[in-house]
């Protein structure tokens, strides 16, 4: 099992695709969030689209499903003609279902002209936290580890297969619980964010600044975080404000951790 990190950029970078995660199992590609590009960065990383039949979300700010319709889209003109199914936090079955609305036009269309309806199709499985799946012989875990401000619907993932395990914690400061889930993983997926920068960046609404640091994991956190829960690799992805020197925040981790700190690029497999 592998770690494809199929976009790491937060918005509005240009220089990496919006945040999106693959885990790689058995010749399958099991699609965490599905940010801006997300169809291209599936197709560069050499996987078929069409092929892709699990996705998961970690939450429902937009710049983590900014490309699910699209993907859904590409998957279908791809050549899939079978559903696939989407795991989420609540409110995933009312995003499923006003994604599909979006599409509809340009799906009657092709249906008209041929093409199997089918392959739009989506079973939708509402998660909640503490829930555990076994999905094509992996076991996957999923809890609510961050806190990520007014957003109630926050999963963190857990894939564990072939004596592996990867740790998705997704958006959001890291809660108590977060130490106990990726406990002993081999990966831990964490998103950081450099508070000085925000608030020298938005010195006309300093309280605006301060809420957007409170609902996400310093380096510091992300450091002393991977620490007490004793994973091999912290990994870092879409790090905030994008002005954000990555490598010295990698640095910044790593003043915490003994362990190993990749900062995240797109298309890496880890
Ligand atoms: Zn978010």
């Amino acid at each position: 099992m592998e770690l494809l990190l199929l976009g790491t950029g937060a918005p509005p970078a240009f220089r990496k695709s919006g945040q999106a995660d693959g885990i790689l199992f058995k010749d399958k590609l099991y699609l965490v969030d599905a940010g801006r590009n997300v169809s291209r960065q599936i197709v560069a990383s050499g996987f078929p689209i069409k092929d892709v039949e699990n996705v998961f979300f970690t939450h429902f700010h937009l710049d983590h499903y900014s490309g699910f319709g699209d993907f859904i889209f590409s998957r279908w003109v791809g050549g899939a003609t079978r559903p696939f199914r989407v795991y989420g936090p609540p409110p995933v079955e009312e995003i499923a279902k006003r994604t599909l609305d979006w599409l509809e036009y340009d799906i009657a269309l092709r249906v008209r002209e041929g093409r199997v309806r089918e392959g739009t199709r989506m079973d939708v499985h509402a998660l909640s936290p503490g829930d555990t799946l076994e999905v094509d012989g992996m076991t996957i875990g999923a809890d609510k580890t961050t806190d990520h401000g007014i957003v109630e619907g926050m999963l963190s993932y857990r894939f564990e297969a072939d004596g592996r395990t990867i740790v998705i914690a997704g958006d959001g400061a890291p809660m108590k619980k977060l130490t106990a889930f990726a406990r002993g993983a081999d990966v831990l997926v964490m998103h950081p964010c450099v508070p000085e920068l925000f608030i020298k960046n938005t010195p006309q609404n300093p309280s605006r600044a301060k809420i957007t640091i409170s609902r996400h994991a310093t380096p510091e956190q992300v450091g002393r975080t991977a620490s007490a829960a004793g994973v091999g690799t912290v990994v870092l992805s879409h790090i905030i404000p994008i002005i954000a020197d990555d490598e010295a925040v990698g640095e910044d981790v790593a003043r915490y951790f003994d362990g190993e700190v990749i900062v995240g690029e797109d298309l890496q497999r880890i």
